[in-house]
């Protein structure tokens, strides 16, 4: 007998990166750099503390959470967040399926501007809602006066803006923020501002957290996975009204956040500036990485993460391929012809060069 499963689900393969085991990693955008023994001995008593407690349930609200992950988010604004105004989850993918849940369903439009997170259109298709997708220019950026038109024409009740953008780099500057959020909530929707990689930012380019006092529509979120070099805790978190928190209340399931992950996150903040510390280091390695490749006379998109997009290659395959065989793991995304390389270490980003040049045409 068949299975019942859902008619848009038949024949689709898993979302994921190949998981492949070679001596350099540079295909998840991950921090190459693991935590400190000082940090890991914390985490583990915090994990000891927490096992006392497992046979209970996990505090469902996690208060101390919001407060601690509010207080890193005010260093970002002027007024501070209050812990009301926080939400977190299973990393940001979970945040973001949860605003989908909540704002999203039969009936309603989720829009987004391609290249883009390729787990949006999952997203949307997991919550029964309808997508459509506008496209970035051919720089990436977001050409405003089509991206309000579009917007204007689709009414999406939730639109999905990365910034920096996956798997392109590109930051949006404050004026298109403020721009698509007041086009969006003229359409009765929702701006998610998708800041996973925000702490990589260059000099100058703000946070779309400044702009939420001003917007009740705007949700900026964040991710543990990228700048706090945390992706295996998965943890994922976001600012915006409390009406906003208050509605993904509603649709989260019960103790979705275990209390291993609440102490492991509580803990990792309390070493929020040594886990940071090796942010300036990536973004210095990313801008060496981007001037390098350009050196080699490739096409690379301006980047305000930690990862650069690069091509183009008539057979990026052949490319992927050929530095898999030397050991470099790298992804093939984005529009065809580029590929993307997350940044490791000095030495990671060394063995990236030197594998490159012998596979380049
Ligand atoms: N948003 C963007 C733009 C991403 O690239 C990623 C991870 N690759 C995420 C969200 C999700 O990250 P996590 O679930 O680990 O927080």
């Amino acid at each position: 007998m068949g299975l019942p499963l859902r008619e848009e689900l038949r024949g689709i393969e898993p979302y994921g990166a190949p998981q492949l085991d070679l001596p350099v990693q540079l295909n998840v955008n991950e921090n190459p750099y693991a935590p400190s023994e000082a940090v890991v001995a914390d985490v583990a008593q915090a994990v000891a503390e927490a096992t006392r407690r497992l046979n209970r349930y996990p505090d469902r609200e996690f208060v101390e959470l919001r407060a601690g992950l509010a207080a890193y988010l005010g260093r970002d604004v002027g007024g501070g967040v209050a812990p009301e105004q926080v939400w977190a989850a299973n990393g940001s993918n979970e945040v973001m399926l949860h605003l989908l849940q909540a704002f999203g369903g039969p009936g309603r439009t989720a829009l987004s501007f391609a290249p883009t997170y390729s787990m949006y259109p999952e997203y949307a298709r997991d919550t029964n809602t309808r997508w459509v997708v506008g496209h970035r220019a051919e720089d990436f950026a977001i050409d405003v006066d089509q991206a309000r038109a579009l917007i204007a024409q689709e009414r999406p009740s939730v639109v999905l803006l990365p910034s920096p953008n996956n798997p392109t780099g590109t930051a949006l500057p404050p004026e298109h923020v403020a721009a698509l959020c007041a086009a969006t909530a003229e359409a009765g929707g929702v701006l998610v501002v998708d800041e996973a990689y925000a702490e990589f930012r260059r000099a100058g380019t703000p946070s779309a957290l400044e702009q939420l006092p001003d917007n009740p529509n705007l949700v900026v979120t964040r991710t543990m996975s990228k700048a706090f070099a945390l992706a295996g805790a998965r943890l994922g978190y976001l600012a915006a009204s409390t009406e906003v928190c208050d509605a993904l209340r509603v649709v989260r399931l019960p103790y979705h956040l275990s209390a291993v992950t609440q102490a492991v996150a509580l803990a990792a903040l309390r070493h929020t500036d040594e886990l940071l510390g090796n942010v300036d280091t990536l973004r210095h390695e990313r801008d060496r990485t981007v001037d390098w490749l350009r050196e080699q006379g490739l096409t690379v998109a301006d980047s305000d993460a930690n990862f650069a997009l690069f091509g183009t290659f008539a057979d990026r395959r052949a490319i992927w391929d050929g530095l898999v065989a030397r050991g470099v793991l790298i992804r093939e995304t984005g529009p065809e012809g580029w590929l993307r390389v997350s940044i490791g270490t000095p030495d990671e980003m060394a063995a990236f060069r030197a594998a490159l040049l012998e596979v380049l045409p």
